[in-house]
């Protein structure tokens, strides 16, 4: 692209375009020449509008997971394109969402049965959200659940319902007089724990149970204890309790000691709550597993999917139920036991062939299989990083990974957000052929599933050299 049309375009961004999660004032005050302009991708590499090249380090906000125009799933869309691009799923059905739902269902925990097509992540939570609340006013007669439970630092989306059961300040605080209630405990963020007035540890205790990693920390498991007493305490009052299973992603990718996540389903079951699994970020491969469930053999009544879902290409979202929710919702017409929620893009057929390729490609390519030796290979390059200055802790599972860095390892102290740590560590990657998207003072390394050891190797060791180059200033 020539530098006129480059400057030209980047103008005309800054005129008209309003971008997600992002300071237009220092967007737009920026130099004439930023923000990139992505003209390309292929394979692991994203390319720029001078064409120079740059390693897709978050997976395009972490949902590339075979590369970037993979043939498969490039034909697939194609050939879908030739017969219909879109028909509406409400009152007509196509091919692509039934063999996709079949999928879904054979690959997902065997008590789930049903599959809810929408088109992004916050809906998938949503659904399942209202889901869960018509089902328990139409199977228990005077039903007083309007309430539900989640975790402190949970995110789950963007729309009104997903920020009510989200558990970070920073996105979700500002609106809390608008939102539903809900029961806020705190998660297992050893490293910075909020269930005790001192900080107790860290979490990077890998493979060991959860009550052997909280003796080792000296604790008594506060943070499970706490939901247990709501539950308790509530009984009859919450709908579900929901959860991103394994990786709090967005709050910073805080990685759950072993064992917690089967703990918390056996809470759910021993009070009689729903249990939501948003694995809107875990999903399709991310933590080593199809699902981050099957780590814990943990079965929810929900699970919400999307992100990873079509390899990257298009929206598209799914919520998994079991036979019995199911089941509360059939009745006459005039009974309105209907669940009245549609999307007008639900189930578009696009998305749902290449979701279909995308599952192709896993059993073919037997992607799962070759994902070990790269998940150990990231751990072994990123503990290298450990010994800089200011890394803090670095959390990991399968290839999906936070850097955490503070101003002070000895005390925990974090960096002002005036430094904008994170985003100058992803600045001094830029130029060096690695592009990042921080959150906050977290550095996320999150690779497509496709990435080989070489290729995470290389992101290693630019971040080696970026982020003692970020804390100089
Ligand atoms: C990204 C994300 C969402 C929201 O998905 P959108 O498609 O952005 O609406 C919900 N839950 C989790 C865990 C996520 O990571």
């Amino acid at each position: 692209m020539d530098n006129r049309r480059k400057i030209d375009l980047i103008a005309a961004d800054k005129t008209t375009i309003w971008h997600p999660f992002t300071q237009m004032a220092e967007w737009a005050a920026d130099d004439p020449s930023r923000p990139l302009i992505i003209a390309a991708g292929k394979g692991v590499y994203l390319y720029d509008a001078d064409g120079k090249k740059y390693i897709d380090g978050v997976s395009s906000l972490w949902v590339t997971l075979h590369g970037h125009r993979k043939k498969k799933i490039d034909d697939a869309i194609k050939r879908q394109v030739g017969r219909i691009s879109h028909s509406t799923f409400l009152g007509l059905t196509h091919e692509p969402a039934i063999r996709l739902a079949g999928e879904l269902l054979a690959l997902a925990p065997g008590n789930l049965r049903r599959v809810f097509y929408s088109d992004n992540g916050s809906t998938a939570v949503e659904i399942a959200l209202k889901m869960a609340y018509q089902y328990w006013k139409q199977s228990v007669p005077g039903s007083k659940r309007n309430t539900f439970l989640s975790l402190e630092n949970a995110y789950h989306g963007d729309t009104i319902g997903s920020v009510s059961v989200g558990g970070m300040d920073l996105f979700h605080a500002k609106f809390r007089s608008l939102l539903f209630k809900t029961c806020h405990v705190p998660s297992p963020y050893c490293y910075r724990c909020s269930a005790r007035a001192r900080r107790v540890g860290g979490s990077r205790a890998g493979g060991i149970p959860f009550q052997r990693h909280c003796r080792r920390l000296g604790c008594r498991g506060e943070c499970l204890a706490a939901a247990e007493k709501i539950l308790k305490g509530r009984r009859g009052e919450i709908a579900a309790a929901v959860v991103e299973p394994l990786v709090q992603g967005a709050a910073g990718m805080l990685t759950m000691p072993h064992g917690y996540l089967a703990a918390f389903e056996k809470l759910c079951r021993k009070h009689d709550v729903l249990l939501i699994c948003d694995e809107v970020a875990t999903g399709f491969g991310r933590t080593g597993k199809m699902f981050a469930v099957e780590h814990e053999g943990v079965k929810p009544d929900f699970l919400c999917l999307s992100k990873g879902i079509t390899g990257g290409y298009l929206p598209l979202a799914a919520t998994l139920t079991t036979e019995k929710v199911y089941r509360a919702f059939l009745g006459r017409h005039e009974e309105f036991k209907t669940f009245f929620h549609g999307h007008t893009y639900t189930a578009n057929p696009l998305g749902c062939a290449a979701a279909l390729a995308n599952l192709r490609i896993f059993a073919d390519e037997k992607v799962l299989k070759k994902l070990p030796r790269k998940i150990d290979h990231l751990t072994a390059e990123l503990s290298t990083l450990l010994s800089l200055p200011h890394v803090g802790e670095i959390r990991q599972r399968g290839l999906m990974a936070g850097i955490e860095l503070v101003k002070d390892a000895k005390t925990r102290e974090p960096f002002a957000a005036q430094d904008k740590i994170g985003a100058r560590v992803c600045a001094a990657c830029r130029p060096r052929g690695l592009i990042l998207r921080p959150l906050g003072n977290v550095v996320v390394v999150l690779p497509p599933l496709s990435i080989t050891e070489r290729e995470i190797t290389t992101i290693v060791r630019i971040l080696r050299t970026a982020i003692p180059e970020a804390v100089r200033g």
